[in-house]
């Protein structure tokens, strides 16, 4: 059976009237459905050139990217792109912010509309339907985000350092509000992330870039000691700090 996500060798620069900047090279990897994976690496190394490749917003030089068996050049709304701006819409209410994505690709159909209304009530925004974006909080408001990924009923979602914007404190805990509600809707996800703690508190595997042109260093399983796994539980596992340690060795080490 093919794999749910298959790169293979590939290979992306930039190319500007100063020259080539090649950002990618060789890189081969694959996930499995339902899985959650997140990419870290030094700042620049190529981690978002990597997530619009896999959206398909960008074409490798070289190499391919197929989701389910086919080239992700044609996945369209199977795949979700969420970033560290919201892109909330002020004249809208959260509601129709919700739904936009349903407009733009005339997909306003009553079962689409009614699953909207559910994921506000499942994840508590329904008292802040018809509100403006800015009584929102800064959790809330990446919660209304990624309800309005959800409703298109994406395959596969991108996630670029969604949470950066956002203090430490909050941080935390919306990481773990966004972790369980991709859990709990059975998501496949890719996390980009420069917060090594993030990645292992959150991925079940997580995927080391070397500086640009980023090339994949390793890939590592993590396998935390800890019952009923959510991000926050998986920072008091006992071996959290092993993973980290070993990650952090990784990432600075430099040939
Ligand atoms: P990261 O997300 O890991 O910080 P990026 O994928 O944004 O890195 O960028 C990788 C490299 O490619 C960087 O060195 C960046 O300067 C360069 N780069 C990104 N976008 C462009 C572009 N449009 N034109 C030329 N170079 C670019
Ligand atoms: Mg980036």
């Amino acid at each position: 059976m093919d794999p749910f996500l298959n790169l293979t060798d590939v290979n992306y620069s930039y190319h500007s009237p100063e020259g080539e900047t090649p950002a990618l090279s060789n890189i081969s990897f694959s996930v499995s459905e339902g899985e959650f994976i997140a990419i870290v690496g030094p700042s620049g190394c190529g981690k978002s050139t990597l997530l619009n490749l896999i959206s398909g917003l960008l074409l490798p030089e070289f190499g391919t990217i197929f989701l389910k068996g086919h080239s992700v050049r044609d996945a369209g709304t199977e795949i979700g792109y969420m970033l560290q701006k919201d892109h909330l819409f002020e004249w809208r209410s959260v509601y129709r912010n919700v739904i936009l994505g349903l407009e733009i690709q005339k997909k306003c159909t009553p079962e689409h509309l009614a699953r909207a209304d559910t994921l506000l009530d499942t994840y508590g925004l329904s008292g802040f339907r018809d509100s403006r974006p800015s009584r929102l909080s800064g959790g809330m408001r990446q919660r209304a985000a990624l309800i309005r990924t959800l409703v298109l009923e994406p395959e596969l979602l991108l996630l670029d350092e969604p949470f950066s914007a956002l203090d430490y404190q909050t941080r935390l805990s919306v990481c773990d509000d966004i972790g369980g509600i991709i859990k709990k809707e059975q998501k496949t996800a890719i996390l980009v992330t420069h917060d090594l703690a993030e990645a292992i508190s959150i991925a079940d595997r997580i995927l080391v870039l070397s500086r640009r042109p980023g090339r994949i260093r390793s890939i590592i399983p993590i396998h935390l000691e800890v019952e009923d796994r959510t991000p926050l539980k998986s920072r008091n596992a006992p071996n959290f700090k092993d993973y980290f340690n070993r990650i952090w060795k990784e990432l600075n080490y430099y040939e």
